[in-house]
């Protein structure tokens, strides 16, 4: 009987140390650890904090509070990684050589929108 709470503190001790880290890394730069490293390792800890509960080496208040902060960590972790992850093969935002209008007699560069060329004169509104 003795072993197995020694075992238990030890458990818990090793559980408050993976919390610590995940928080920690939750606040450090995340450039260390990537996002969904954090995020496996703050469900980790989570699981094994519901099973510390589970077996009555928690108490409820401690295991909210320990709960409520890995939660936490997995979240902003999750959100980190969804945004890496969207920004991957970078959408282009719209080429501006493709998107901006020239002029079709003398292809000058246009703002868009003049009635007229700068450049040539040419009027760039049939129906003005
Ligand atoms: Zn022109």
């Amino acid at each position: 009987m003795t072993g197995f709470v020694l075992f238990g503190s030890i458990l818990l001790v090793l559980l408050i140390t993976i919390i610590w880290a995940a928080i920690r890394a939750g606040e450090d730069t995340g450039a260390s650890l990537g996002a969904a490293e954090r995020r496996d390792a703050a469900i980790e800890a989570l699981r094994d904090l519901e099973l510390e509960y589970r077996t009555g080496k928690l108490r409820e208040e401690e295991y909210a509070t320990l709960r409520a902060r890995l939660e936490r960590t997995a979240i902003d972790a999750r959100d980190a990684a969804a945004r890496r992850g969207t920004r991957g093969p970078a959408p282009e935002p719209a080429e501006p050589a493709a998107s901006s209008p020239s002029c079709p007699e003398c292809a000058a560069p246009l703002a868009g929108g003049e009635a007229f060329c700068p450049t040539c004169g040419i009027g760039l509104r049939p129906d003005a």
